[in-house]
């Protein structure tokens, strides 16, 4: 499949399928970095053109850029923003390489497909981060920053006042009063965000250790007044609540909520459905014109009971904004930082000019998650 002599690996790109991503897996500056490492570029016509990249962009930076059908058939490994859908890994052939969030953690049936149809599926989701040599390939943080900022965006969009303090010949304004609950890489992103526009900014998460950084970035930690001490699991990630510390968790939050003029949620816990944070008890005690943004809105729920991705105003005119997708709001720049995190991935599979996994290796161990060759024999003295 390789298309010329220097380049030995074929790494292929297509149109995202969802109507809601505009984002790219590949862009026009990853193409050059890539030929460094004997990689070269296959792109669907029109792939970036979303994020505002060109097929001129592509060819002028030495890609090749093609029809879907050609792109599919010709790589050797192809780089999803989301994953590839039934119809295109129908399309594949045995041995091609698909790297992406494959959502291994929450759909098996989707990778024994991948394995069914012989491929190697590199699943995004399950990359070691705490792994220093894995910085540079973290789509979760990339992406994840960029929709937190955006996040902020967005509810100052809706919301029907200003952010900050304004003091007018008519009279003064008071600032709007938000509050952050996930205060992870997105939330902190969200709360830098909200600061920086000028509202007065709280923030809240299970892990004891965010207090420090909620703080350094001028906002108030909230106290909820539960002792979540071992709010931490493992890896520096949230451990997932009890039922009754869940409960706990919802009451007093639904109570704070109430005086808050905009909330966004960020809160996850890896590899299972996100908390409900603010119950429907909650949204209907807020003012109307509040707006809830939930970060966290899945096909599996999301942090605040009755989002939905989407928009939808509440009978008290709350706007509650399910908004997984927002990375894809700022897709030039969320695409290039996702681009690089794809291609370094990519990079780390090829040994000795062809893609290869070395089980043997925590990072190969984590991310193959379909066509994992033969583990290493246990080593005997
Ligand atoms: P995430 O997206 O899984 O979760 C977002 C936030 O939600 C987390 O801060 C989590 O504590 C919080 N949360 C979960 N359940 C909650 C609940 N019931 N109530 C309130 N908050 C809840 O995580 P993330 O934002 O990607 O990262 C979490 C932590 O991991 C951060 O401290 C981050 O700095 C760290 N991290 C480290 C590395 C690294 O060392 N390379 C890389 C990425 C993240």
């Amino acid at each position: 499949m390789a298309q010329n002599q220097e380049a030995t690996v074929v790494f292929g790109v297509v149109n995202e399928t969802s109507e809601t991503e505009s984002r790219v897996a590949l862009t026009p500056d990853i193409v050059t970095r890539l030929k460094r490492s004997a990689v070269s570029c296959i792109i669907e016509s029109g792939a970036g053109i979303a994020a505002e990249y060109t097929d001129e962009d592509y060819e002028k930076a030495g890609a090749k850029v093609a029809d879907r059908a050609t792109v599919l058939a010709e790589a050797d490994a192809l780089g999803f923003v989301d994953r590839p859908s039934a119809e295109i890994v129908a399309s594949l052939k045995p041995g091609q390489w698909v790297i992406g969030m494959l959502g291994s953690f929450t759909d098996a049936d989707y990778i024994t497909a991948l394995e069914q149809a012989g491929l190697v599926g590199i699943g995004i989701e399950k990359l070691p981060r705490k792994l220093s040599s894995a910085q540079s390939m973290d789509e979760m943080t990339s992406q994840n920053s960029v929709m937190g900022y955006k996040a902020a965006i967005a509810a100052a969009d809706a919301y029907g006042s200003f952010l900050p303090m304004m003091t007018t010949a008519a009279g003064t304004i008071r600032p709007a009063k938000a509050l952050v609950l996930g205060a992870g890489i997105a939330g902190l992103q969200a709360i830098g965000t909200l600061r920086r526009l000028g509202a007065v900014v709280t923030a809240y998460d299970v892990r004891p250790a965010s207090q420090g950084e909620v703080e350094s970035l001028g906002a108030k930690f909230l106290d909820l007044g539960l002792d979540f001490s071992k709010g931490q699991g493992e890896g520096g990630y949230a451990r997932a609540l009890t039922a009754e510390e869940q409960a706990q968790q919802q009451a007093a939050v639904d109570e704070k909520a109430a005086g808050f003029d905009i909330i966004i949620t960020t809160a996850k816990v890896p590899g299972r459905k996100p908390p409900v944070l603010l119950t429907a008890a909650g949204v209907n005690g807020l003012h109307r014109g509040a707006v809830v943004v939930d970060c966290a809105a899945s096909e599996l729920g999301g942090n605040v009971e009755g989002s939905a991705v989407g928009e939808q105003v509440t009978e008290g005119g709350v706007k509650l904004i399910g908004a997984p997708y927002l990375a894809s709001g700022v897709a030039t720049t969320a695409s290039n930082l996702l681009s690089r995190n794809v291609a370094d991935i990519l990079v780390h599979f090829i040994r000795d000019g062809k893609l290869s996994q070395d089980l043997s290796e925590e990072l190969d161990n984590a991310l193959v998650v379909a066509g994992r060759a033969e583990a290493p024999a246990e080593k005997t003295e």
